[in-house]
């Protein structure tokens, strides 16, 4: 067998965005020994790009409760996010918010000092029936940012031992099959390391680069996906992309909703506002799947800008040239440097652009991984957890609001830290992965950076990349999503002969590539599968040939689980009930905004 190093732990968190290092921290503040467990330096996650803000009722900046919260994140999944997660997403935000502030988080401030609070897409009063609600906690526009290096310098402070830049390859296994921690390549000199925990907690965070043009980190791979499928667990509702109606056109750079909230507008060729028509009460900040589609229209029906027809332009120009210096000036400078425009003088052309993923490894509201059967949809898989984008809890449902995924990963990062405190009993002895276990790691491990054929990383990767831009966009049809399927399963087999030149142990950032491509393609091929069957249209998942949502047959979330070289199919219900007394389900309704 060959060598690796042991780290025995209460707990390895498995990412360090904003889900993972609050996990960690929460872990490490009670006393559990963990780790946390990085493929890059914390502060290069994927969090540290989040501009507009994180969702909150703190009601700083007007009316507001975290019941209306709720009833606008459910009405935004298109009603598949469970209610029960939802409701421990909002009634948890505040206090999430205030821990944040005093572990220093440096938000923007009104004039009498409270946390600064804009409006963002689908936040509304009074049940959708109100004003738009000003609930989107800011640090200017680099909230990521800041949330970011507040956690990691927490997370240091607390002790929480840190592994950066480990790539983790699979989950390990005791005799009982039952998860027991993680093996992981130090890509610095290619050591193998494994970490035996009696809790590991997946936050990996998305997949948006299973896309061509996507707004995600380049990290933003899947990883956690395929090492639950892998682990024979399933993904959950894989379907559903979110694409962002402002990505700046041709670059794929997100421009935040915070610009609309802030009074920004968007504007077809004939200078129309065409929100105002579409979505009369919430005009621009109508939900970000309504709003593409929109835009989408407005280009196919020949009123989109520039030469070719194919932008819409994001206005900001009329406002305020000392606002937009304080309140978005990331988004000034993104401006500058990718279309070399001044936004307080020309509009930005945009386009909707990938975004990010509301499928993931299924859990329940305490961040336990499902693992459901015939008997019991809620089963859950001991001694593993999910957090974060990787996760689907599922609080976004069909279609995720802004703001709602920052939020999400303190309170649920919190929440899991809650739950394995309880569950761990810090004097049993670690159960210890078996030899079989760690062996197929490392076979696996090999026969991939040995493997010898006739197609680069790069390559398999861009022609991957550019099926699923092209057959599983903001709208499908079934003829285009079965060739897609096709093409992902020609492609699949071609795994088999990518080579890998590099051979060194040290910084072989071309093994690594592959590694992340396997889960690429893995993620690709559970999306296209999941997307196949659904034959309606709800949240982001628009189907021309089923344009109507069809609560019916399809109030239910997808299970794709791996078999062989296919996927199979399941479904689970959606789970209609609440945790408390303040406040009962939200019965569906037909979605206008
Ligand atoms: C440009 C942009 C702007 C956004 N703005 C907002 C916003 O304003 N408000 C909002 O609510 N949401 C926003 N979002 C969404 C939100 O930022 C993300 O959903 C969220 O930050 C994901 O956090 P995470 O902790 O789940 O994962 P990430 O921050 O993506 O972190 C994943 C972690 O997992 C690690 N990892 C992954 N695979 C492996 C592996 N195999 N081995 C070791 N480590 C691994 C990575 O190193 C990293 O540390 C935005 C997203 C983008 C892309």
């Amino acid at each position: 067998m060959s060598n690796y190093t042991d780290h025995i732990l209460d707990v390895v968190v498995l990412g360090a965005g904003g889900a993972g290092l609050r996990a960690a921290l929460g872990c490490s503040e009670q006393g559990l020994k963990t780790a946390c467990v990085s493929k890059v330096y914390p502060t290069r996650s994927h969090t540290v790009a989040a501009q507009g803000g994180i969702g909150a009722a703190l009601g700083n900046m007007g009316e507001d409760s975290w019941q209306w919260h709720m009833f606008d994140t459910v009405k935004g999944s298109d009603w598949l996010g469970d209610q029960d997660s939802i409701e421990y997403l909002c009634s948890n935000a505040v206090d999430s918010i205030v821990e944040l502030e005093h572990y220093g988080m440096p938000f923007s401030r009104t004039d009498n000092g409270k946390i600064y609070q804009r409006p963002f897409g689908g936040h509304m009063t009074n049940n959708g029936k109100g004003e738009l609600a000003n609930r989107a906690c800011a640090a200017a526009d680099r909230t990521g940012h800041a949330l970011l290096h507040t956690l990691y310098q927490q997370s240091l402070k607390n002790d929480v031992q840190f592994f950066n830049e480990y790539y983790a390859i699979d989950l390990l296994k005791d005799n009982n099959d039952e998860i027991c921690g993680l093996l992981a390549l130090s890509i610095e000199d290619g050591t193998m390391h494994r970490f035996i925990a009696k809790m590991t907690i997946l936050a990996t965070g998305g997949y948006g680069r299973i896309f061509q043009s996507s707004t995600s980190a380049h990290i933003c791979t899947g990883d956690g996906a395929g090492i639950a499928l892998r682990a024979g667990l399933p993904l959950s509702d894989m379907e559903f992309i979110q694409f962002h109606p402002t990505g700046i056109y041709g670059v794929g750079v997100l421009i935040s909703e915070a610009a609309r909230g802030e009074g920004g507008v968007l504007k077809n060729n004939e200078g129309t506002r065409f929100m105002l028509e579409y979505a009369p009460n919430a005009k621009d900040l109508a939900a970000r799947d309504v709003i593409s589609r929109f835009i989408s229209k407005e280009i196919s029906a020949g009123r989109g800008c520039g030469p070719n027809k194919d932008y819409i332009n994001l206005h900001l120009e009329h406002l305020d040239p000392d606002m937009l210096a304080k309140r978005l000036p990331g988004i000034s400078e993104s401006v500058k440097a990718f279309c070399g425009r001044d936004i307080s003088k020309e509009p930005i052309p945009v386009i909707p652009t990938v975004h990010y993923c509301m499928g993931g490894i299924p859990t329940n509201f305490k961040a336990e991984v499902l693992k459901p059967n015939s008997e019991n949809s809620e089963e859950v898989c001991p001694g593993l957890m999910a957090i974060g984008e990787a996760a689907c809890a599922s609080v976004h449902g069909a279609n995720r609001l802004g703001t709602n995924a920052l939020a999400e990963l303190v309170v649920f990062g919190r929440g899991a830290a809650i739950q394995a405190g309880q569950v761990i009993d810090k004097s049993e002895s670690n159960k210890m992965p078996s030899d079989h276990s760690t062996q197929e790691i490392i076979n696996r491990l090999h026969s991939v950076k040995n493997n010898t054929g006739d197609i680069s990383v790069g390559e398999l990767r861009e022609k991957m990349q550019k099926t699923v831009q092209k057959r599983f966009g903001v709208y499908r049809e079934s003829e285009a999503l079965s060739l897609g399927n096709q093409e992902l399963s020609d492609l699949y087999q071609d795994l088999k002969h990518v080579k890998i030149v590099d051979k060194s142990d040290v910084f072989n950032t071309d093994l690594i590539e592959a590694l992340e491509l396997h889960n690429l393609m893995e993620v690709a091929g559970s999306v296209g599968i999941s997307a196949e069957q659904r034959t309606e249209s709800r949240g982001a998942h628009a189907r021309e040939d089923y344009p109507e949502r069809d609560d019916e047959n399809w109030l239910k979330h997808t299970l794709a689980w791996k078999q062989n070289d296919t996927f199979e199919i399941s479904h689970r219900p959606v789970r209609m009930t609440t945790l408390s007394n303040q406040i009962s389900v939200i019965q569906p309704q037909v979605r206008i905004y």
